[in-house]
């Protein structure tokens, strides 16, 4: 396996969300001549998105989604029409800072206002989130806007997504853009799907339909010890990176590889510029 492009690094500043703010973030990234960007809507937000636009735009930067939208789900109509507002927000955000896509977390069980799960039909929440995807992809399509969906792995599907599989992905796309890519596709994250066993089927099935619009890297850690923020860097776990780019690359993708690392007992305590380093040098030697 030849190693990864170091040009084709992309940061999803999540990654280092704790060290530093989104403007110091894009300076950081010019510093170590790193291309790609994918920003979190509350960081843009906190920025102000004109700035936020303006500054990622004179740094040359490749935005490879914005993080993102979803969350369709909701207990009533009132609710699932403000998770609607709340996305047609997010495709505007999208096209001012220029994205490759609108990163899609689908949402899990609905909640109530206090946010309990308010019930326990995952086929309805199902429902939803095909309903909520089919709205807002016509507006999407007609913003010019692609739609990523990203599956989560399945310990989510509750609080967080719903959609847990590519196949699952893949078949909702089939549903709603049944003539190919049409601006709905998939964000392929490895922390959510490298144990899939149909992984390599379902990558090469997305391909054949242009619908692999974003490529998520990091580790998985044996043991876990949060299911949320205890992600690896590549190479300190067991995804075999090389291996799974290579079903990318071999189905068509030639985007970015965003590393996207929540890691709240490590590399969230380390210098900022300590983690992009350790990003670059394994990103070329471990992905
Ligand atoms: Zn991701």
């Amino acid at each position: 396996m030849n190693s990864a492009d170091p040009s084709l690094l992309s940061i999803n500043t999540a990654t280092v969300r704790a060290q530093w703010a989104l403007p110091d973030i894009i300076s950081a990234l010019a510093r170590h001549n790193i291309r790609g960007i994918a920003p979190g809507r509350d960081q843009v937000a906190a920025t102000g998105l004109a700035d936020a636009a303006r500054r990622i735009r004179d740094a040359g930067l490749v935005v490879t989604g914005l993080c993102r939208g979803g969350m369709f789900p909701a207990v009533d109509r009132d609710g699932r029409r403000a998770a609607h507002d709340d996305n047609r927000r997010a495709v505007d955000e999208a096209l001012t800072l220029g994205a490759k896509c609108l990163v899609l977390v689908v949402g899990g069980l609905p909640r109530e206002r206090d946010g309990r799960i308010a019930s326990r039909d995952l086929a309805g929440a199902r429902e939803m989130v095909r309903d909520g995807l089919g709205l807002l992809h016509e507006y999407a399509r007609g913003a010019g806007m692609p739609l990523a969906i990203e599956p989560l792995h399945p310990m989510y599907a509750a609080d967080r997504a719903c959609v847990n599989t590519l196949a699952q992905a893949n078949d909702l796309c089939d549903e709603l853009a049944p003539d190919g890519n049409d601006g709905l596709g998939v964000a392929v994250d490895v922390y959510h799907v490298w144990w899939d066993p149909q992984l390599k089927a379902q990558i090469t099935r997305a391909g054949e339909r242009n619908r692999l619009f974003a490529y998520h890297i990091c580790d998985w850690l044996v043991p876990t010890r949060d299911l949320l923020n205890d992600r690896g860097m590549m190479g300190d776990g067991v995804i075999d990176l090389p291996t799974i780019r290579g079903f990318m690359e071999d189905a068509g993708y030639r985007g970015m590889h965003e590393v996207e690392i929540f890691s709240a007992d490590h590399w969230w305590k380390r210098d900022g510029d300590e983690v992009l380093l350790t990003c670059r040098r394994r990103h070329a030697e471990a992905s």
